[in-house]
């Protein structure tokens, strides 16, 4: 496919190959934008926020309401690229693709909801022939900067809001994953959005990110991704707004006279949803001791049961992971473990790009899949005793994005809402969990800064003050 830029489809002599992580197949090839790439899109990006601001709100509605329907129409096309490209099995990836439909939609409503307020400036003395108000503008170029893991829906949590507040976007989707976002880059000018407003530039982010994230044509960095890459950009953006969506190594707490069969159940499908690659997947798990055995026991049945392989295949229950690098990590990283002390409970192998999905127990504070965002399928099993040990346990890490409780007594309920030191706690739920209008993002180091539609639409306008002095008054 071409990239857009400065509201033309190109093609460049270098060019980078989208492969199927589960065969190895190629699917399509990108551009690989250049450094003079990015100044042509800087450039056009600053100029085109004027179009953008001008846009009505009815144009902005319309234009995101059409778009919605498109990815509607052709949810299954939508899903195919997602499944094909990425990681996500076809049902995960048609999950996907609704949800885009609904981030796109929550997007135009939000668009009709973007109010200021009258301000009372005599509520001070020297104000009383004063009048005026706020509203809420657009901030110009934002440039959104998303991951593999959710090659469509976190480009929609971007493009969506970004469209929506007024700015000129710049979108910089992940490398291994571009076709779903340049496919939605062409609904949206299909829906009829002008085509300078937004420029999908294909390339590698640690080659172009640089230019892009310090460029003071930008006035906001909206990024979806890893911790490391994350903190560089903070250093590097200077003067302008930053967004933060990184990871975690989500805990849930499982109490005595939890719903065990519940709570197993869930926080399977809560470990190995798109193969573990999810910020919000269950990572550790602390399960009372007097129902650790029955839990694990359930867990490891299910675990067992899961069928992994061919995404495209409607009774596959997990793929690949994105590159054979990272199943490697993984396969890695549970070795680390299982060598300082750890024990496997369920799988633990690797074959190529599909790593089994692995229970382990026993893991070590020093293991790296103890602490560190994993990123995989596997999932840690801990008993304790005490609830506060528990959920301070759960705390340690330097992570908070999402956290879950299982109990059915209120007050434990309440503690673990309480005690949980996360963007989002879940109550008899797995940490796997998202509504896309609720606001989303983290504490600690799963980063800064508010996503759900709502909320980046207010990240990415800012109040402004119109105030008028009337002597006469
Ligand atoms: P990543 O390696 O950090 O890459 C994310 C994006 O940043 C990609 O587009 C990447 O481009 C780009 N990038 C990399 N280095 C850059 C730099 N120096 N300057 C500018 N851009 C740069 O993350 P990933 O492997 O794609 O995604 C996995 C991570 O995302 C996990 O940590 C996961 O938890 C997190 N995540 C968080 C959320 C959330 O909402 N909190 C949601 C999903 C995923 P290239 O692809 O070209 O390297």
């Amino acid at each position: 496919m071409q990239m857009l830029l400065a509201g033309e489809w190109v093609d460049r002599a270098e060019t980078i190959d989208v492969r199927d992580p589960f065969d190895d197949s190629l699917i399509d090839t990108v551009p690989s934008a250049s450094h003079d790439d990015v100044e042509t899109a800087l450039a056009a990006a600053f100029a085109a926020r004027e179009t953008a601001r001008k846009m009505t709100t009815y144009d902005r509605c319309r234009i995101l309401l059409r778009t919605a329907a498109i990815v509607a129409e052709r949810v299954e096309e939508f899903a195919t690229i997602i499944a094909r490209e990425g990681s996500k099995t076809i049902i995960e990836a048609r999950k996907e693709a609704n949800r885009t439909v609904n981030t796109l939609t929550i997007s135009a409503e939000e668009a009709k909801r973007l109010n200021g307020e009258t301000i009372p400036f005599d509520s001070f003395p020297g104000g009383e022939q004063r009048r005026g108000h706020f509203e809420r503008v657009p901030i110009g170029v934002v440039l959104a900067i998303t991951p593999f893991n959710d090659p469509l829906n976190l480009v929609a949590h971007k493009l969506g809001p970004a469209i929506a507040g007024g700015n000129a976007v710049i979108l910089k989707p992940a490398t291994v994953t571009p076709l779903s976002a340049l496919r939605l880059t062409e609904a949206f000018l299909e829906a009829g959005l002008p085509g300078d407003v937004l420029q999908t530039l294909t390339g590698h982010g640690a080659v172009l990110g640089d230019a892009l994230v310090s460029d003071e044509r930008v006035r906001m960095v909206s990024f979806t991704g890893g911790l490391e890459a994350g903190k560089h950009i903070t250093t590097k953006a200077g003067l302008k707004k930053i967004g933060m969506e990184l990871g975690s190594n989500s805990p849930v707490v499982v109490w005595k006279d939890a719903d065990i069969e519940w709570a197993a159940e869930t926080c399977v499908s809560g470990a190995f949803w798109a193969a573990g690659q999810n910020c919000i997947g269950v990572q550790r798990i602390f399960i009372h001791r007097e129902v650790y055995d029955r839990f694990r026991d359930l867990f490891v049945e299910r675990t067992n049961a899961y069928t992994i392989g061919d995404k495209m295949d409607e009774t596959t229950d997990m793929g690949p992971m994105i590159t054979e690098a990272e199943a490697e990590r993984v396969e890695r990283w549970i070795n680390e473990a299982v060598d300082k002390g750890a024990t496997v409970a369920a799988g633990g192998s690797r074959t190529g790009t599909l790593v089994q999905p692995t229970v382990l127990e026993n893991v070590p504070a020093e293991a790296t899949i103890h602490y560190e965002e994993v990123f995989g399928p596997t999932v840690n099993l801990y008993p304790f005793d005490d609830l506060d040990d528990a959920i301070a346990r759960a705390n340690s890490a330097d992570y908070g994005l999402h956290a879950a409780g299982f109990a059915r007594d209120v007050e434990v309920c309440f503690r673990l809402a309480e005690g949980l030191d996360a963007g989002s706690v879940l109550i008899n739920d797995s940490t796997d969990y998202r509504l896309d209008s609720m606001p989303f993002g983290g504490v600690k180091g799963s980063g800064l800064g508010k996503e759900g539609v709502r909320f980046s639409l207010h990240e990415m306008t800012e109040p402004k003050v119109v105030c008028w002095y009337l002597p006469n008054l």
